[in-house]
């Protein structure tokens, strides 16, 4: 029987959590504890970093897992890279559960931009009240345009001096509707939208009422990360586990 370490931290890796404890998978679920009250699991959890590739191989080693199914988000690169290394160097079966991205519609006014840093540079000189959907991280490289206003929704309170002089602060924790996201953004009266290019249904609310309220958006294309198997749904990941050779994952040949 597989023995499995589930990264975790997004919608779907909970719903994989899910669907292996019902399944009565022995499976390890592991959060990196950004959140001050991460989500109940209905699998054993852990929480904490491993402390590298060096500190994950060691982890790998002394707990006997034999697949890894990486369900971080799209954007936290670094532990994706080290789940690649650190499976190489083990031989553990590696899998991704990973959202495809968000692809624009007609209607959409978007700007697709590499990075943060050029996420700040295509904001406007004139100040503009921004809906910073970022999450918490990467906040301070914004300060390099302190005229606008941002708004940010955190998954907790800040606990220390956000780097922006004019925010408005909203502590909520997804998923939001359109509704939820439509009266967000009149409320505030925003102009311009900036996120990362998430992907999934949890987060894409923000731009479907930017699409609505003809309102542009800046979107931060995904980090790189090293090849790794893929699987887009729960399904495949199961797909995968039984039958790892036939999966649909492999048939796609990463
Ligand atoms: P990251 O930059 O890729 O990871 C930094 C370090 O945090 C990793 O090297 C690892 O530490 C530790 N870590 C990350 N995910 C972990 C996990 N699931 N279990 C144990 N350790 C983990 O990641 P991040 O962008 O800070 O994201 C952290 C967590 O928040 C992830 O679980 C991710 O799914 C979730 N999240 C991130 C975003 C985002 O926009 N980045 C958005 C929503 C949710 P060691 O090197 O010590 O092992």
């Amino acid at each position: 029987m597989p023995r499995i370490l589930l990264l975790g931290g997004t919608t779907e890796a909970t719903q994989l959590a899910r669907a292996l404890a019902d399944a009565g998978a022995d499976a390890t679920f592991s959060y990196a504890g950004r959140t001050r009250v991460p989500g109940a699991q209905p699998l054993p959890t852990r929480v904490g970093g491993f402390g590298g590739v060096a500190g994950l191989v060691d982890y790998l080693r002394e707990t006997s897992i034999t697949h890894v199914i990486d369900a971080t988000h799209p954007f936290a690169a670094q532990m994706s890279a080290n789940a690649v290394a650190a499976c190489g160097e083990t031989g553990v079966a590696l899998c991704a559960l990973e959202r495809a991205p968000w692809i624009s519609a007609p209607g959409d006014a978007w700007t697709l931009v590499p990075d943060v840093a050029a996420a700040v540079a295509a904001l406007p000189e004139s100040p503009a009240r921004v809906f910073l959907a970022i999450g918490r991280q990467n906040l301070a490289a914004f300060s390099d345009k302190p005229q606008h206003l941002y708004l940010l929704r955190l998954v907790d309170e800040p606990t220390a001096p956000l780097p922006l002089p004019d925010t408005e602060v909203l502590v909520s924790r997804g998923p939001f509707t359109l509704a939820d996201d439509l009266a967000l953004m009149r409320e505030y009266r925003i102009d311009l939208v900036v996120a990362k290019n998430a992907g999934g249904e949890s987060a894409r609310a923000k731009l479907d009422a930017a699409r609505a309220l003809g309102l542009p958006v800046i979107l931060i294309d995904r980090p790189g990360i090293p090849p790794r198997r893929v699987c887009r749904s729960v399904t495949e990941v199961l797909d995968w586990l039984a039958h790892p050779a036939d999966s649909c994952a492999a048939k796609r040949g990463v």
